[in-house]
């Protein structure tokens, strides 16, 4: 068997491979990525030699594999995940605390809580890890993270001072003051156009030329 035109997922045995079929069978497993021991699903066909078992993958059945061991390995993530999730609030500690611990926006855990998002390995190893000693770990956490931890420059704060700056911009343009072109906002100077006192004339001028003509 040329090791460029196939993987062999050799057993230690004396067999000759004479008869390699595709075969398909419940009951066998595998290491998907970082996870041991995944049921691959019955209906995948894979090349094995009748005699021993040994699996003889080519780019094509590797493919194959790779596809439906994908959702199989993401659904046990998922399971993981909540299971870590569980474990946490059990030992109250808050979702909300967690969050920006992890880098992850208000709301996100609840998401993998409830299968409206897709966990990453990497989120479901943190999860697992803090998991083990909820308490100890997520104040470690705190003290490795210590302004993240005590910031509060939230996402959705962010979000709400942009809003505040974007109000203030719009008074700004309806007060006649000079300001970038970009920090318009269109819909202001849309009310403005429309309450203007001569609105047959043509307005290609911006508001703030109106106001000081
Ligand atoms: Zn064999």
């Amino acid at each position: 068997m040329n090791a460029e035109s196939a993987i062999s997922v050799e057993t230690h045995t004396n067999c000759d491979h004479e008869r390699v079929e595709n075969i398909t069978r419940a009951g066998r497993h595998m290491a998907f990525r970082n996870i041991d021991g995944l049921p691959i699903p019955a209906e995948v066909a894979l090349p094995t030699c009748t005699a021993c078992g040994t699996w003889f993958l080519n780019r094509e059945s590797a493919l194959t594999l790779e596809a439906a061991m994908t959702p199989v390995y993401v659904r046990e993530l998922a399971g993981k995940a909540k299971t870590a999730l569980a474990e946490l609030a059990e030992q109250d500690i808050k979702q909300r605390d967690i969050e920006p611990l992890l880098g992850l926006s208000a709301g996100y855990l609840s998401k993998v809580r409830n299968d409206r998002t897709e966990p990453s390995g990497l989120l479901t190893a943190a999860l697992m890890l803090l998991a083990v000693h909820p308490q100890m770990r997520t104040g470690e956490l705190k003290g490795l993270w210590p302004a993240g931890a005590q910031s509060s420059l939230r996402d959705d704060r962010l979000k709400a001072i942009g809003k505040t700056l974007q109000i203030r911009n719009a008074v700004a343009s309806t007060q006649g003051v000079r300001l970038p072109a970009e920090l318009f906002i269109p819909e202001a100077q849309t009310a403005k156009n429309d309450s203007s006192a001569n609105p047959s004339v043509p307005t290609h001028a911006s508001p703030k030329q109106e106001r000081v003509a």
